[in-house]
C-alpha cells in the first residue's frame, strides 16, 4: 500500500506555496515532479563526475560513461527489451517519433498506407504527415467514439496489405483512455505492418513489457516519470533499428570518416550523434529506480482510487461534463462546465494554488470531435491525496459561483 505522506516528503516542490496557498499539483500528465532521490543524482553528476562520454581515457570520462551505460541497462530491464542496444537515448518522445518517421522515409513507397489513431498527441501526428508529404504514403485514421475509445471494427477495415505502419499512444494524454495496444499490434502484424507505441502517458502508470507486447517501437519521456526534461528513449527491435538510416550525422555515430565515405557506428550509437544529455540519461535511470521502489501495482491501485473519488465528487457539480468515460482509463479527468471557458476555470484554480492544464492538450482532433475549444484537465499522480481532490472540487465550485 502507498504511504502517501512518506512519499510526499520525497518531493521538495510539494512543500511550496503558490499564491499564498499550499501547491496542489494536478498537471502530472504534462510533467511529473522530481523526487529528492533524482535531484541528488543530478547534483552528484555535476558535482563529482561531469565529463564527456565514450571517448575519454581519463577517470571522469570513464565514470560518466559507466553511469550512462548502466542507465541504459536499467531502462532495458524496465521495459524488458531483449538487448541494451535496442534502447536509444533521445531528448524525449517527440524526438523518438521523429527519428522513426525520418527513417521510414527511405522505406515507404507512394501509395503505401500508415494508420494513426484518432486519440493522438500532435507529436504522434505531425511527423507522420510530414513523412506522407515526402513519400506519397497515405494517412488513415482509426476513429473514436463518444467515450473516447478507439473503434476497433473500423481498424479491422483499415488494415490491408498496403498498411506498412501503425502508430498509436498506449494511453491518451487528453482523456486518459488506455488503448487496446495488444490487439492493435497483433492485427497489424497479420498484414506485415510495423507498430510504434507512444508510451509517454503510459509509463507513469504501468510497466510496459515490449517483448510481451511485441511492439516494434516503443517511445517515452523521462519527465513524465519523475525524471528530467529533455530526456527520453526509443525502444526498437534490433532488426528494425538496423534497417533504419541514421537520423542525424555527427560525432559519436560514426565508425570511420573520410571525405569520400563515412561508415556508421553500431547500435545504439548510430542514432546518438553528438554529445548527449549525459546527466539526463543517468537521471532517467534513477527515476526508473525511484518508480520501481514505490511499485507499479501499488501506483496503479492508488491512482485508481484517486480517479474514482475525484470522478464521483466532480460529477456532483451541476453542468460538469467529463470527456473520456471509458472504463479503461488512468487518473486523468478532462472536463468542462456548461457556459464557462476552461481557461477561466484554470485561472481561478491557479489563484487557489491548484495547477491544472487547460486547452486542447496538443490533441486538437479530439477537441474537434467533441466540438469544444478545449477542456480543464486534472491529472493525478501517486503523490496526490484525496484532501487535494477536495480542494479541487471546492475550487471548481467557487469558479462556478463566480462565473455562471
Ligand atoms: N505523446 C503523448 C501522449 C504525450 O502526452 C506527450 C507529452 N505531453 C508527448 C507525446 C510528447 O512528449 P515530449 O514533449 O516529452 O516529447
Amino acid at each position: 500500500m502507498i504511504d502517501v505522506q512518506k512519499i510526499r516528503n520525497d518531493f521538495p516542490i510539494l512543500r511550496r506555496e503558490v499564491n499564498g496557498k499550499p501547491l496542489v499539483y494536478f498537471d502530472n500528465a504534462a510533467t511529473s515532479q522530481t523526487p529528492q532521490q533524482v535531484i541528488d543524482v543530478i547534483v552528484d553528476y555535476y558535482s563529482n563526475y561531469n565529463a564527456n562520454i565514450h571517448r575519454g581515457v581519463h577517470a571522469l570520462s570513464q565514470e560518466a560513461t559507466d553511469a550512462y551505460e548502466q542507465a541504459r541497462i536499467k531502462i532495458q530491464k524496465h521495459f524488458n527489451a531483449a538487448k541494451a542496444h535496442e534502447i536509444i537515448f533521445t531528448s524525449g518522445t517527440t524526438h523518438s517519433i521523429n527519428l522513426v518517421a525520418n527513417g521510414f522515409a527511405s522505406i515507404l513507397q507512394k501509395g503505401d498506407e500508415i494508420i494513426v489513431s484518432a486519440l493522438e498527441h500532435h507529436s504522434n501526428i505531425v511527423p507522420w504527415q510530414m513523412l506522407c508529404e515526402k513519400t506519397g504514403a497515405v494517412l488513415k485514421v482509426i476513429p473514436m467514439n463518444q467515450d473516447g475509445e478507439l473503434m476497433m471494427n473500423a481498424y479491422d477495415d483499415l488494415l490491408s496489405s498496403k498498411t506498412k505502419l501503425v502508430f498509436t499512444n498506449h494511453i491518451s494524454n487528453a482523456l486518459g483512455t488506455i488503448n487496446p495496444i495488444e490487439e492493435i499490434i497483433r492485427k497489424a502484424h497479420t498484414v506485415g505492418a510495423a507498430v510504434l507505441i507512444d508510451g509517454a502517458q503510459a509509463c507513469p502508470h504501468i510497466k510496459p513489457d515490449v517483448q510481451a507486447l511485441d511492439a516494434d517501437f516503443y517511445v517515452a519521456s523521462a519527465h513524465k516519470i519523475c525524471g528530467p526534461t529533455g530526456q527520453g528513449m526509443l525502444y526498437g527491435k534490433e532488426e528494425w533499428l538496423n534497417k533504419l538510416p541514421p537520423y542525424q550525422g555527427g560525432g559519436e555515430m560514426i565508425e570511420e570518416v573520410t571525405f569520400e565515405k563515412t561508415t556508421y557506428a553500431d547500435l545504439p550509437h548510430k542514432f546518438e550523434a553528438g554529445t548527449p544529455n549525459i546527466c539526463g540519461g543517468i537521471a532517467f535511470g534513477a527515476a526508473i529506480d525511484y518508480m520501481n521502489s514505490i511499485g507499479f501495482d501499488e501506483i496503479a491501485a492508488y491512482e485508481h482510487e484517486l480517479l474514482e473519488y475525484a470522478t464521483e465528487q466532480l460529477l456532483n457539480i451541476e453542468g460538469l461534463k467529463i470527456y473520456g468515460t471509458s472504463k479503461n482509463k488512468t487518473s486523468v479527468i478532462s472536463f468542462n462546465i456548461e457556459g464557462i471557458h476552461p481557461y477561466d476555470i484554470g485561472t481561478i484554480l491557479d489563484k487557489l494554488g491548484i495547477a491544472v492544464r487547460t486547452g486542447h492538450h496538443c490533441a486538437q482532433p479530439i477537441m474537434d470531435y467533441y466540438k469544444i475549444p478545449g477542456t480543464v484537465r486534472a491529472s493525478f499522480s501517486f503523490y496526490n491525496t484525496k484532501e487535494e481532490i477536495d480542494l479541487l472540487v471546492a475550487g471548481v465550485e467557487r469558479a462556478v459561483g463566480m462565473l455562471v
